[in-house]
């Protein structure tokens, strides 16, 4: 079954090369599908061979450990990286890169999902991760999802009040996310363009863009945010080895070079002990933790 891949299978790849954090051990079977047909294959091969499955986007909000993955890690970024625009929908491959769908719709006049720019994601991994900010979410554009099941069998979800919520997409286990349909609005491309603009300068200021992150790592608690409590703690700008809680945004970590998992998790767990000690808050990880 691996056999027929017609993408790339590589054994042993090290996931650093494959997250904005640029950490993360090894995956023992590294898939980059080609097509569905490729997915399909990697999956099944897994079912076969009782093999876990991790699913990789752009590895935007991921840290992964420093023994890496076992089993099979399938890569979406690049495949299935078109979106097709038909009236005022978007029907979006799962690896798409949601930035240069947002660019495409807005050249064809087609507003509201800008208030995503600036998120580094796959629709895959915008989906699953339900990313955004308070002026919006995918979620509140998304009027299917096309999925597979682990036995490669296609399914369609139709989302519904509550699929969606806060950094979380309520979709059945084990599904693969392969596409979407978009509800789009027609905007004249000159403010969609003057939105970007703003948008994308507020995060410059106010995010360490430039420095290897895998952006917010913390929910914020109801009517909070992550960020101030940890400034009240302390903490930013606290550094272990490579490491870093930034100084311009408590909420992100950042690899100032030579950075482990280890690190970055030793500062995970300060920072929950502190606020909790201080505030009596449980902060919940945002980030997604993959591997051993
Ligand atoms: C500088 C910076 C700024 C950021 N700003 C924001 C922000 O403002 N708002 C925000 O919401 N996020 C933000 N993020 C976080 C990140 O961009 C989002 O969470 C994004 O949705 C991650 O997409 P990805 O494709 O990289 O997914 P990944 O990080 O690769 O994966 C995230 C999760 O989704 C799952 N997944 C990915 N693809 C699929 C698929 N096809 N099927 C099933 N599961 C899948 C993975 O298994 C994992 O659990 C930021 C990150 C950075 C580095």
């Amino acid at each position: 079954m691996l056999g027929e891949i017609r993408g790339e299978v590589r054994f042993k790849e090290p996931l650093s090369f494959h997250t904005s954090l640029r950490i993360g051990g090894a995956a023992d079977i590294f898939v980059v599908p080609q097509d569905v047909d490729d997915i399909r294959h990697a999956l099944l091969f897994a079912e076969r061979e009782q093999l876990p499955v991790e699913v990789i986007g752009g590895g935007n909000n991921l840290l992964v450990r420093d023994r890496g993955v076992r089993g099979v890690a399938i890569k979406l970024a690049g495949c299935l990286g078109r979106a097709e625009f038909h009236g005022e929908e978007a029907l979006a491959g799962a690896g798409a890169s949601l930035s240069a769908l947002i660019r495409e719709a807005a050249a064809l006049n087609l507003g509201g999902i800008e208030c995503l720019v600036g998120i580094p994601a796959t629709i895959g991994g915008a989906l699953a991760m339900n990313a955004g900010t308070e002026d919006g979410w995918i979620g509140d554009f998304v009027s299917a999802v096309y999925f597979l099941y682990p036995d490669g069998t296609l399914g369609e979800f139709k989302p519904t009040e509550g699929s969606f919520s806060y950094r979380q997409f309520h979709h059945p286990d084990g599904a693969t996310l392969i596409g979407c349909r978009l509800q789009l609005h027609r905007r004249p491309q000159p403010e969609i363009q003057k939105d970007i603009k703003a948008r994308l300068k507020q995060k410059k200021a106010t995010q360490p863009m430039a420095l290897a992150s895998a952006g917010c790592v913390w929910k914020n608690p109801a009517g909070d945010s992550a960020g101030r409590l940890i400034e009240k703690v302390g903490l930013k700008g606290k550094r272990l080895n490579g490491a870093e809680i930034s100084s311009k945004h408590a909420n992100f970590i950042v690899n100032r070079g030579g950075a482990n998992a280890v690190d970055v998790a030793a500062l995970m767990d300060m920072t929950r002990e502190r606020v909790h000690h201080q505030f009596g808050i449980v902060l919940e990880p945002e980030i997604r933790i993959m591997g051993e």
